[in-house]
């Protein structure tokens, strides 16, 4: 069976060595790799991966034009990268276009770096332009060790969002909202244009919990994540595995959807 890792992270060499320790130190998270892009590579073979997307953020304006540079450059088979605009930027849409022509496949947004309410009108504009450019959009939501009291993503904001915006295709990073199930039950759960991805599932949901919003939520809008260098394929991996989900629901949730949602086909 193929599997996809929907959310994974990597720096450009030169970076790797001081961001990763940096944003550990700042997160209060242990990690698994350098932070290198081939380092995600070998881990993820190494942990039967066919293949990943690559999330990456611009956490200032000015680093917009070289994140989605070598975002574009990571991708090649089946390594797939989504791209960054800093959504207060200037130039944030124009920076949309450039990451639609770039071949990228979506836009991650992560509101706590990047210092916005996901539901601040001033940022509509740049989710208007991404549904009209078809790019998908992954929200970094619910709760982050960066910010852990200030939540930028509720899931409550996520269904604002999808209602504004029923052409938009909404990602919700983190099962809809880290550490905030009852909220993701509340507000996200049956959203037909919300998928949720689960990486990083083990930080807060048992097993049995993680399978029972991904049932109620609905198999087919669930994408397998790990969120790597801060998680690994075997945690997240056995966590469904102990989620009572049938192997046919699984085969879903590890690439069926992710080829589905983006038109593509995985290769062995
Ligand atoms: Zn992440």
């Amino acid at each position: 069976m193929y599997l996809f890792d929907m959310h994974t992270h990597c720096f450009p060499d030169a970076l790797a060595p001081k961001a990763l320790p940096r944003l550990a130190e700042i997160s209060g998270c242990v990690y698994y790799g350098d932070g290198t892009y081939d380092d995600l590579c070998a881990k993820a073979a190494a942990a039967g991966c066919t293949g990943f997307m690559i999330l990456h953020i611009a956490t200032k304006p000015s680093q917009m034009h070289s994140v989605n540079n070598f975002a574009a450059a990571c991708q090649k088979g089946n390594v797939y990268c989504f791209g960054s605009v800093f959504p207060t930027a200037e130039n944030a849409i124009e920076e949309l276009h450039r990451i639609k022509t770039l071949g990228l496949k979506g836009v991650k947004f992560h509101p706590d770096y990047q210092e916005f309410f996901v539901n601040d009108p001033a940022v509509f504009p740049v989710y208007e332009a991404a549904a009209a450019l078809d790019l998908p959009v992954t929200f970094h939501a619910g709760r982050d060790p960066y910010s852990p009291n200030i939540v930028h993503c509720t899931p409550k904001m996520l269904a604002e969002i999808s209602e504004r915006f029923p052409t938009l295709r909404i990602i919700g990073a983190h099962m809809g909202g880290m550490e905030m199930d009852a909220d993701v039950e509340k507000y996200v759960v049956g959203r037909p244009n919300i998928y949720v991805d689960t990486a990083f599932a083990t930080r807060s949901l048992s097993p049995a919990r993680c399978g029972e919003l991904i049932r109620r939520h609905g198999v087919e809008k669930v994408f397998f994540a790990t969120d790597f260098p801060w998680s690994t394929v075997d945690a997240e991996r056995r966590l469904l595995e102990q989620a009572g989900l049938s192997s046919d629901e699984l085969e879903q949730i590890y690439y069926k959807n992710v080829e589905r949602f983006f038109g593509i086909s995985l290769t062995a």
